[in-house]
């Protein structure tokens, strides 16, 4: 047996090998024949660095790979071959690809943009996306972690949004690289009429990817954002700007940088400016409110401003819609005039009748003077007549009295025919005082009354519904709530137009109005859905008046362009039962009108 040579031997026969085997002197060279040479002393060296460069070097373009390389990472750091051997043998398995749905992703980031987050900030959120895109240009990848930046938003959760930033950033080793803008070419700048042209399903190259996302910021920059800032030229003019830059921004990392430093300021100031007419508005709807409040008290009890006060409060409470502003707008402007004219009309009959009265009161007076003077005058004839001495004096005074009275008589005449005359002039100036009186409250009930149809409108129907349910309550007496809803009618309105739609929601209730009472009450309750109240009328009657509407609507046709059409409906019927609310019977009324809708419509169906 021999003894093992000493390390010095080793050595030297080390570098001895190294010569023979044309191998460089290295460090890791130099340990691996040292530790051939010397047999069992051989210590297993890990293989560290080289391990690391190969790990960097390993695709990470899907959220799979992503996980597979953390793994392999971790089997490195631990040093544990069968994690390394395990990850690597998953990234050499191919797997079964499923095509990337980018439409509801887009759809839903744009939803999850503009919703309001308790604590995530949309400028906050628009900076966790720009980072985003920013970090990651494999498009699988990108998907996920769009999917699970939606996930956070949709939770509101900032620890998930700040996990997944985390993330990102960890995934990102040379974060240098990572962080430079992809480069962007102009000649392969995608149009949106390219991008239409791209397969619905199925990946799309990051390089299609970055140009799209350029094309859409450039349209929402463009169009979209120009057609919000109508009152903010200037920044209308910064975004057109903005847009056009982006088309054609240079693809150097420094000019996009200067880029999204613009950007973020524009979407700064826009945010602000978005703030400030939200601030604006609140206010202007408070301040309207507390002077349509204000007016209520102040015009107590002029019960005609009250219905219009009502609607205009009842209209701002609700969530604002242009269209609808814009309709109480019309009509308010409509009873505002027609009440105007009224009152004119009124004020100028009232000094009329009050010219006429003190006319009649001075000739009353006058008549008193002129009976004073007659009686005087015969007072002082009588006289005479008692010193009279012959006939002829006495006929002298005779024919004084003979004139005295004649003027009496004309005078009394004249006045009579005057006061007669008068009389006739006040009560017809009364009658048209009531007629405008009458006419003026109606004018204020045209908030109540539905402009098209000219039925009571749902406000209208609201108090008809309280006045007959006390009134039916109170005297014990049967009332029927009828609702009807046109069949087909948006095939109506889609072949023949919404004009002739409209005509038809007219021809309705006109039909209706002439074929009832004039105690029932009709409402238009919504688009083509109508209310019918029928007082001191038991269920079977009131079933039977709905179904004579039905016949009666197979009889007048609704003419359109000459070619006469036949409109349907499906109703449903209900009694108000003692102690039932109005809602109650309604709601009953309403499950009658869908049954009958279901059951094959043009119907009648008692609740
Ligand atoms: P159904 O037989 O089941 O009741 O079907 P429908 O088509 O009558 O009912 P749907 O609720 O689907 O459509 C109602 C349509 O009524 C849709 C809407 O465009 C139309 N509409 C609502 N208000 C008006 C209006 O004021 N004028 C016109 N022309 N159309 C209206
Ligand atoms: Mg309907
Ligand atoms: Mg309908």
């Amino acid at each position: 047996m021999s003894t093992p040579p000493s390390p010095s031997e080793i050595a030297r026969d080390v570098l001895r090998q190294l010569a023979a085997r044309r191998k460089l002197p290295t460090p890791d060279n130099y340990t691996a024949l040292y530790n051939e040479i010397a047999g069992a002393a051989a210590v297993d060296v890990f293989p560290e660095k080289p391990m690391k460069t190969l790990a960097a070097a390993l695709p990470r373009t899907t959220a799979e790979q992503v996980k597979i390389v953390r793994q392999f990472e971790t089997g490195v750091e631990e040093r544990n071959w069968k994690s390394i051997q395990k990850a690597l043998l998953a990234l050499a398995t191919p797997r079964e690809e499923k095509p990337l749905q980018w439409s509801p992703l887009i759809r839903e980031l744009a939803a999850q943009l503009e919703r309001n987050h308790a604590e995530l900030t949309s400028s906050k959120k628009r900076e966790t996306l720009e980072h985003l895109l920013k970090s990651t240009a494999a498009p699988e990848l990108l998907h996920t972690r769009l999917q699970s930046l939606l996930r956070a938003w949709a939770q509101g959760s900032t620890a998930e949004e700040f996990a997944l930033v985390e993330e990102i950033n960890a995934d990102a080793p040379d974060s240098g690289a990572a962080s430079a803008p992809p480069p962007v070419s102009n000649d392969a700048a995608v149009t949106l009429s390219e991008a239409d042209n791209l397969p619905e399903s199925g990946i799309v190259s990051s390089a299609t990817l970055s140009r799209s996302l350029r094309e859409w910021l450039a349209l929402l920059l463009g169009e979209s954002i120009h057609s919000l800032l109508t009152n903010a030229p200037e920044m209308a003019g910064e975004a057109r700007q903005l847009a056009s830059e982006v088309r054609s921004i240079q693809p150097t990392a420094e000019a996009i940088t200067s880029f999204t430093g613009r950007l973020k300021k524009f979407s700064y100031r826009l945010e602000f400016l978005a703030e400030d007419q939200n601030e604006l508005r609140t206010a202007l709807l408070h301040l309207l409110r507390l002077i349509i409040e204000n007016i209520g008290e102040v015009v107590i009890d002029d019960r005609l401003l009250h219905g219009q006060i009502e609607t205009l409060l009842e209209l701002i409470n609700q969530p604002l819609n242009l269209r609808q502003l814009d309709d109480v707008e019309r009509r308010m402007k409509d009873v505002i005039y027609k009440q105007g004219l009224l009152k004119k009309q009124l004020t100028e009959a009232q000094s009329r009748l009050k010219n006429m009265l003190a006319s009649f009161v001075d000739r009353l007076a006058n008549m008193t003077d002129e009976t004073d003077t007659f009686h005087s005058k015969i007072e002082i004839c009588s006289k005479k007549i008692n010193q009279a001495g012959d006939i002829g004096q006495i006929s002298e005074v005779l024919d004084e009295v003979m004139s005295a009275t004649r003027v009496m008589q004309l005078n009394v005449q004249r006045s009579r025919d005057e006061l007669r005359d008068m009389r006739r002039r006040v009560e017809e100036t009364e009658k048209e005082v009531e007629r405008l009186h009458a006419e003026l409250s109606q004018a204020s009930e045209m908030v109540r009354i539905d402009p098209l149809t000219n039925v009571l409108n749902r406000k209208g129907m609201d108090e008809a519904m309280a006045r007959e349910v006390s009134r039916a309550h109170r005297q014990h007496g049967k009332l029927c709530i009828a609702v009807l809803d046109i069949d087909n009618f948006k095939k109506l309105n889609d072949t023949l137009g919404h004009q002739a739609g409209d005509a038809a929601l007219v021809h309705l209730a006109t039909v209706i109005k002439d074929a009832l009472r004039p105690q029932d009450t009709v409402a238009r309750y919504g688009g083509e859905e109508f209310v019918l109240l029928l007082p001191d009328t038991p269920l079977d009657e009131s079933v039977a008046t709905v179904t004579r509407l039905q016949r009666e609507l197979t009889r007048k046709f609704f003419l359109h362009n000459n070619e006469k059409l036949l409109i349907t409906f499906s109703a449903g019927v209900a009694e108000l039962d003692e102690n039932e609310s109005s809602t109650q019977a309604f709601q009953r009324a309403d499950q009658a009108m869908y049954l009958a809708k279901r059951s094959g419509k043009n119907r009648v169906l008692s609740a």
